[in-house]
């Protein structure tokens, strides 16, 4: 993604000029981590420039979206159960009769006023899926390793981490 591109995503997506973030009461590693994720600066595979642009999709879930900000917060069945934790359930509140284009509906979750809820809930979106690809890399690797490698027809998806993991902070 160009800069340009990456900066008309962040002006459509990200940017509100009435919001300040800085003083916020979340942990701070959570806020740098909103922060990363609102200036597109994440190892997201639309990022990815050694793929070819139109093959920048997820491989965690069917829908062969491109992998962005949106379709992990919003689309990607591979982080649904994080959506209904009840702390984070009430983040999509606000936008479930949310009736506007998509770029407007990414903007106002957000921006929403809860940045810490938000801030916890991006962070653990983040490390569910590092713990997914670092599983399907894996199966992949073992795969190689077996000469299994030509078993298309189990398509493969990892098993999801624990959920208690999600209500402790
Ligand atoms: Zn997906």
């Amino acid at each position: 993604m160009s800069l340009g591109a990456t900066r008309v995503k962040y002006e459509q997506w990200f940017l509100d000029e009435q919001k300040n973030l800085l003083y916020l009461s979340a942990p701070k590693y959570f806020m740098q981590q909103l922060c990363r994720f609102r200036l597109c600066n994440t190892m997201l595979t639309c990022y990815q420039h050694t793929i070819d642009r139109r093959e920048r999709t997820c491989i965690l879930c069917e829908r062969e979206e491109i992998e962005d900000e949106k379709h992990l917060v919003f689309d990607c069945s591979a982080y649904a159960q994080l959506r209904i934790v009840p702390k984070w359930e009430q983040l999509f509140e606000l936008i479930s009769s949310f009736d506007g284009p998509d770029s407007a509906k990414m903007k106002s979750f957000m921006n929403q006023d809860n940045q810490e809820d938000l801030s916890s809930f991006i962070h653990h979106l983040l490390r569910m899926r590092k713990a997914k690809l670092d599983m399907f890399h894996h199966h992949e690797l073992l795969c190689e390793s077996e000469h299994l490698s030509d078993t298309s027809s189990d398509h493969f998806l990892p098993t999801n981490p624990r959920l208690d993991d999600f209500n402790s902070d």
